[in-house]
């Protein structure tokens, strides 16, 4: 029995959230896997009711949880960044999730590539390090010494800075970081995730030619790591990435990737494999509590009307089933909504005429189906 947090969040994040619990309900129907969850009601209804985004009673309670399964998070009436930063940000740093997990597949005629080559690429995002620590600063005159302090998990930075800039020598920046220990466990990650999906090698990505350092040192590890894990690596530069996802998307599979390029090339993704509505994530703490979501926004423009594309959301449950050990049955639901879009039981996103809980229905019937 898996124990779940489900938290519906905000916008179509509630609508897709009740389709995804839906089709884990039919897949507890027809195989070994059960779970119960528990509902969390973490979200801006709660913030502009309770000015609590995520409390430590919420954290205490979801450290308890197997995983958690999210919609999403955002509304037009409160401050961008206050609930991003207040729970999201805030959840995968307690919980220390340093990988973010993008797989990208071929969802044809979905995809906007002229030939139709299946691929699948899973991009292994870094999630902690990198230019996204918020290390950095800006000083206009008369600023003098500053520290710069940063607390993580792993190690604390912490860095004196003399500074006597004029008016035209303003200036601003942001560290990029990487450290032995995050890398280390960057790379073990991909190596296995890589080998436990029959990978040969994995792919790093990073722009090792100008940043020297941090990347530098980043491919020493890897090498490292490649030899430890009897897996093969291979180097890209994130630009001939961009260039070669387009081009040769089939001759990628597990993609390791430092967290500012991660955010750039799976946005990317998401694009090459049709679209926000079809694409889980998992942010991903191999020995803690991790979190799968779909990888769109609460997308208030179309909330509450029964428009939303459920496929996300049910790709991420298809993503929690894998990582709690149910590969079979993480299966089921991809072949589910490869069965749909075959014939035309969508939302009206992807051609259908479909609303989003007929859509869902759709998948959960098919999964049923395999027990007839
Ligand atoms: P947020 O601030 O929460 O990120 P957003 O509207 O800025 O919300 P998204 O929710 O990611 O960003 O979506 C952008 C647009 O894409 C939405 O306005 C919506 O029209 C469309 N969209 C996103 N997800 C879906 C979906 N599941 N089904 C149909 N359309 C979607």
């Amino acid at each position: 029995m898996k124990h779940l947090a489900i938290i519906p969040g905000d916008g179509i994040g509630k609508e897709v959230t009740e389709v995804g619990l839906a089709v884990l309900d039919a897949v507890s129907e027809i195989s070994s896997f059960d779970y119960d969850g528990e509902l969390f009601d973490i979200g801006s209804d709660r913030y502009l009711r309770t000015g609590e985004l995520l409390t430590d009673e919420d954290i205490d309670d979801l450290r308890k949880k197997d995983a958690i399964y999210f919609g999403a998070i955002g509304d037009p009436r409160v401050k961008p960044g206050v609930l991003e930063q207040g729970v999201l940000l805030r959840m995968r740093a307690v919980f220390d999730q340093y990988i973010n997990l993008r797989p990208v597949t071929s969802w044809f005629p979905l995809v906007p590539l002229k030939r139709e080559v299946p691929f699948d690429i899973h991009f292994i995002r870094e999630n902690t390090e990198d230019f996204y620590m918020g290390a950095g600063g800006r000083f206009g005159p008369g600023d003098g010494t500053s520290r710069l302090k940063v607390k993580r998990e792993l190690y604390e930075l912490d860095v004196e800075l003399n500074v006597e800039a004029e008016p035209a020598d303003e200036f601003a920046f942001e560290i990029g970081f990487l450290s032995r220990k995050g890398i280390d466990r960057f790379a073990d990650y991909a190596f296995r995730y890589a080998a436990a999906r029959g990978d040969d090698k994995v792919t790093l990505v990073d722009k090792a030619n100008v940043c020297t350092h941090v990347y530098g040192m980043q491919r020493e590890i890897f090498e490292a790591k490649a030899e430890e894990h009897g897996m093969g690596l291979e180097f890209m530069f994130v630009d001939a990435m961009a260039m070669a996802m387009i081009v040769r998307p089939e001759t990628f599979g597990t993609v390791a990737v430092p967290n500012l390029f991660g955010d750039i090339l799976t946005d990317l993704g998401a694009q090459l494999q049709g679209g926000l509505g079809m694409g889980g994530s998992g942010n991903i703490n191999p020995q803690g509590v991790s979190m799968f979501e779909p990888i769109h926004g609460s997308a208030p423009d179309i909330a509450g009307q029964g428009k939303a594309n459920p496929i996300a959301a049910i790709l991420a449950a298809q993503m929690l089933l894998e990582n709690q050990g149910y590969p079979e049955e993480g299966m089921m639901l991809r072949e589910a909504v490869r069965y749909c879009l075959d014939h035309g039981k969508t939302t009206r996103d992807l051609g259908g005429n479909l609303n989003t809980e007929q859509a869902g229905r759709a998948v959960v019937e098919h999964v049923l189906n395999r027990k007839k």
